[in-house]
């Protein structure tokens, strides 16, 4: 039998209420799990194991006394650290919130705790969600669970390697142009965002919000569906929130592509995708092919300036979303001499952001600032709508469309942090998908020399369900084997 810190959450789930298991046993056995393999891979900033043995007791006396309980129930979350959790500090990974705690819940934090289930941490990530590889964070970098020399991707990077480890069940990341399936994909699990307006993200700590949605890691397609499920509904209280039913995704786990058409996205295999990405990918094609379905090559020309309009974007939002940031109410405050109001406010940034975040604001405010403005934000939003109508465009002759999600492989803990390029060059084929607003889901299909591929499928808005119909599929008739390290 399977240790359960291997098993996916609808098992435990199931074993849970059935009284075959224990919550707070299973909890705790995460929780052992975590005091072996943490040190080496360092996926969360902060640890919260009173409050879920605790939690975890409590569901375990509502089971035994047959009270209701969640679809989540007992179930052990990481939640990225730019997620508002009451009670719980929540840093997004940057000197400056270090010792921030909200008074009050995310969104999406009421509902998993409404579904029972239990929170093991906070996860880490790029301070407020800016990289790709998670070396950006505060706390110091996380470690790649398939190999420790490489980094687990960004900014979800503590996320998905909690879950890849076995150290939570599942996860909650963000994705503002790519950080929940970057970090999935070279983690080996499955990352999902939403279409933007079906998560609320009232309660996410802003990076760039016209970008990005919160999203599930989970070890599998049929956990994705459950999580979203459980996360996924109107909120007043976020305004893009989109008034829609509440619908169940586990409903849409079907083993069936038959007489689906695929479209390969041409420009995501461009300059720059490593030739075992590329073969991973195309052999996934090619099996899903296998199931039924039919793929044909399709060209979307205004990707190619998808990458620049993103980082324009991104960090025009940033500049203006992180001004808030002064140290004056709250956040990182320098010890008390008798500065001027100025100069504490300008030492207060200076040293309570790190370098890729301040680089990223003064960038963001150029791109804002009179005389440039035209020349680069206005420009980067026309693009944007471009590449929006091109996908409306293959969505009219395509049920979902196909690529890498990471041009390359998992690649070395400081290979790429000192050229910012580099860096923003492995987000090309994940910012389309936050650009146009549709959903993007990743999922792992193999592994090359020993580190872990894995291929995007994106569908119209709001079709969630096309996505975990071929990635189900796919899962189900190609499974990736992909067992526990012991790290030792
Ligand atoms: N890597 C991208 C960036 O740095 C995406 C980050 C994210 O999705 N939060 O902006």
């Amino acid at each position: 039998m399977p240790s359960y810190i291997e098993l996916p959450a609808y098992e435990i789930v199931k074993r849970i209420k059935d009284q075959e298991l224990m919550a707070e046993d299973y909890i705790a056995s995460l929780y052992e799990r975590i005091k072996k393999v943490e040190k080496d891979i360092h996926a969360y900033i902060t640890l919260t194991e009173d409050l879920a043995l605790k939690k975890a007791r409590e569901i375990d006396k509502k089971v035994k006394q047959r009270e209701k309980t969640g679809r989540l129930c007992g179930v052990g979350i990481a939640i990225k650290d730019n997620i508002c959790t009451r009670g719980i500090r929540t840093t997004c990974a940057s000197h400056m919130l270090e010792d921030f705690v909200p008074p009050y819940d995310a969104t999406v934090i009421s509902r998993i705790k409404d579904e029972d289930g239990v929170i093991m941490g906070k996860a880490n990530m790029d301070e407020f969600a800016m990289g790709s590889s998670t070396e950006f964070s505060y706390f110091g970098p996380t470690h790649n669970p398939w190999d420790l020399g490489r980094v687990p991707g960004g900014s979800s990077g503590g996320s998905a390697a909690a879950v890849a480890s076995g150290m939570a069940t599942l996860a909650l990341g963000s994705d503002t142009g790519g950080s929940i399936r970057c970090p999935a994909s070279f983690c080996s699990v499955v990352g999902l965002k939403p279409t933007y307006g079906l998560v609320s993200r009232f309660g996410l700590i802003a990076y760039a919000n016209s970008l990005e949605q919160i999203g599930p890691i989970t070890k599998d397609v049929r956990d994705c569906a459950l999580l979203l499920s459980c996360i996924a509904s109107h909120d007043p209280l976020d305004n893009t929130s989109v008034d829609r039913p509440q619908e169940d995704y586990t409903k849409y786990l079907i083993d069936d592509v038959d007489g689906m058409k695929l479209g390969v996205v041409k420009e995501f295999f461009g300059e720059g995708t490593q030739d075992s990405v590329e073969k991973g990918v195309l052999e996934a094609i090619t099996k899903l092919e296998e199931l039924g379905s039919d793929h044909q090559e399709i060209s979307l020309k205004s990707l190619q300036y998808a990458l620049p309009s993103y980082y324009i974007i991104a960090m025009s939002e940033a500049s203006s979303n992180l001004a808030r940031y002064d140290g004056l109410r709250y956040g990182y405050r320098i010890p008390n001499k008798s500065y001027d109001w100025s100069t504490v406010y300008s030492k207060n940034r200076r040293f309570g952001f790190g370098f890729e975040v301040k680089r990223r604001i003064i960038l963001g405010t150029f791109a804002l600032s009179t005389g440039y403005y035209d020349e680069y934000y206005l420009k980067a939003q026309k693009i944007r709508t471009l590449i929006k109508r091109d996908f409306d465009m293959a969505f009219k002759k395509f049920d979902v469309l196909i690529g890498p999600t990471m041009p390359i492989l998992p690649f070395k803990i400081g290979e790429k942090v000192q050229d910012p390029l580099k860096m923003y060059m492995c987000d090309v084929d994940s910012v389309p998908a936050n650009l146009a607003g549709i959903p993007s889901i990743s999922i792992p299909c193999g592994f090359s020399k020993g580190l872990p591929i894995g291929f995007q499928i994106m569908a119209p808005p709001f079709r969630e369900d096309l996505l975990l119909r071929v990635a189900f599929s796919f899962q189900k008739n190609f499974p990736v084997s992909a067992k526990l390290r012991s790290y030792e």
